[in-house]
């Protein structure tokens, strides 16, 4: 194979692009449409569904990167357990970013109130994924994995994920053999991928830690929603996946996030039972073991003081949450920002504190994958960062992110001096300044929305991991690492999410 992906014929492409639409529409590799693709009241009924935009060959990923970030998984799921268990350091976190960050603020609020009544459920929910890009320094440098952001709030497309892959396995045994410039069956290097399962077991983890329910209703799954959400049947597979199970059956609910108040009630006593009361269903009410939350994670869902109260409600319930405020804060970029931040020889690294084993393979692996993070405050680090930011040449090379999730918030090179200018200074330090990773060139073709984009492209591989563990007695219930995702941008684009319409779905062909 001289040149991957191949250049494609017309009638090639015309027939992947077929094959691909049907393979998708039939094995919901889907999202509902855009408004863009129909007139507003063409799908009153909700009935509508298109494939989501894909690559029409799995992106070459070298394999040593891949395997890395696959081992590396666990350790990373231990580490944001610690953090998340560690509240004077989340404490210390929160005061950095200040209080310019209203979000943020309100978020921390609540663990503050439910501290001060208690916590009554101690075991969490962690559904991850730790985000990385390649980095090459120049050609003919050899690659190396670098962590983007670490998710613990909503990680996306698991439910979709699994079935990219088993797309571009299918098209490599009964497409690609067929092309002009042919792919011999076999040939490609396509790595399993477990995502949609790997996540619901561990939903079901969970479900089966919450034990057997005090109230005498049966016990359910929330899955906690955005009205309108575009990728729904990601999540549905993961319900789907839940469903496979024989034994325990694991009743799953979808919740809109705006409805939590009128839908669910804490049980009479000390034990604050969290229950559901499915509008539907009048006659039926469960007691929710997992809240497991696609929504909530920016300011969006919290239009006004009730919507506060919401997540307080749910966070002082016994219900196990993924995640719950602790673990959602440990996500924020600050917290990254803080374990890469390079220490003084003399002092201990942050690191070394939740992995304390600090020489070891496994905690030095981690650090592998850093790239330089600054805060933007008044510490030494700061003041170097503000330097860089606000140089017009040297702010090049760096990305400007704000404490926020779901894409579409960071500053990029060039406009990071004007932006800075535009706010406050004592707003700076609720944001980080990070080293841009430049991955090796990568070409593909992009189907989205029935047209085949070809170019230039920067791939962004996650790893998903799920974690259970106990916030008093420390201990690990279940770790493990839980498939992969592979997304993909053209190279003139700047931001990677799918839902927000700049990337792809793809998988990985290990080279
Ligand atoms: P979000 O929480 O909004 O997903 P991310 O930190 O993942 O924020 O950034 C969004 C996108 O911006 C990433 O998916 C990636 O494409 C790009 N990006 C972020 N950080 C870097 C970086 N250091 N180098 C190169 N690209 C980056
Ligand atoms: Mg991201």
């Amino acid at each position: 194979m001289s040149e991957y992906p191949p250049e494609t014929t017309p009638g090639e492409s015309g027939r992947l692009k077929g094959v691909i639409k049907d393979w998708a529409l039939a094995n919901g590799l889907t999202v509902r449409p855009p408004p863009s693709l129909h007139s507003a009241n063409a799908d009153p009924a909700g009935i509508l569904a298109t494939p989501v935009s894909l690559t029409l060959f799995p992106s070459p990923f070298p394999r040593a990167c891949f395997d890395q970030a696959a081992t590396f998984q666990k350790t990373y799921n231990k580490l944001y357990a610690s953090i998340s268990q560690d509240e004077e350091f989340l404490a210390r976190v929160v005061k950095e970013i200040g209080d310019s960050d209203d979000f943020i603020t309100e978020l921390w609020r609540v663990h503050l109130r439910v501290k001060e009544e208690g916590y009554v459920q101690h075991k969490c929910l962690g559904l991850f994924r730790s985000d990385y890009m390649v980095h090459q320094d120049g050609a003919g440098s050899a690659p190396k994995i670098k962590q983007v952001e670490f998710n613990t709030i909503a990680s996306s497309f698991g439910g979709l994920s699994s079935q990219t892959s088993q797309l571009h396995k299918y098209l490599a045994s009964t497409e690609y053999p067929l092309l002009e410039k042919s792919i011999k069956r076999g040939t490609l290097q396509l790595p399993a991928n477990g995502s949609a399962g790997g996540l619901a077991a561990g939903i079901r983890h969970a479900f089966v830690e919450y034990g057997t329910p005090s109230t005498g209703y049966q016990k359910c799954v929330i899955f906690l929603v955005q009205g309108g959400e575009r990728n729904i049947f990601d999540q549905r597979h993961l319900e789907y996946e839940l469903q496979k199970y024989e034994e325990p059956q694991v009743p799953v609910f979808r919740l809109l996030f705006s409805e939590i108040l009128q839908c669910t009630s804490l049980a009479d006593g000390l034990r604050r039972q969290l229950l559901y009361h499915p509008p539907e269903f009048p006659a039926h009410t469960f007691e929710v073991a997992v809240v497991y939350m696609r929504s909530g994670y920016g300011p969006g869902d919290y239009p006004d003081q009730s919507a506060w109260e919401a997540r307080y409600h749910l966070e002082r319930s016994a219900a196990i949450k993924c995640p719950t405020v602790l673990t959602q804060v440990a996500g924020t970029k600050k917290v990254q920002q803080v374990l890469t931040t390079p220490k003084p020889p003399s002092s201990p690294s942050i690191l070394g504190r939740y992995l304390p084993d600090e020489d070891s393979a496994s905690t030095s692996s981690v650090r592998s994958t850093f790239t330089n993070i600054y805060p933007l405050d008044e510490t030494t680090a700061g003041v170097k960062a503000r330097q860089i930011a606000t140089d017009p040449e040297l702010c090049k090379g760096y990305v400007l992110k704000p404490q926020r999730e779901g894409g579409g918030n960071n500053i990029y090179r060039s406009a990071i001096p004007a932006f800075l200018k535009s706010i406050p200074e004592a707003h700076w330090p609720s944001y980080i300044l990070m080293e841009l990773i430049t991955p090796p060139a990568v070409k593909n073709t992009i189907l989205r929305n029935g047209n085949l984009e070809r170019g230039g492209v920067i791939c962004e591989l996650g790893v998903y991991g799920t974690c259970v563990w106990d916030q008093q007695s420390k201990n690990i219930l279940h770790n493990a690492q839980a498939g992969y995702l592979l997304r993909t941008k053209g190279d003139q684009s700047e931001e990677g999410g799918v839902a927000a319409g700049f990337g792809c779905m793809d998988s990985c062909n290990l080279v």
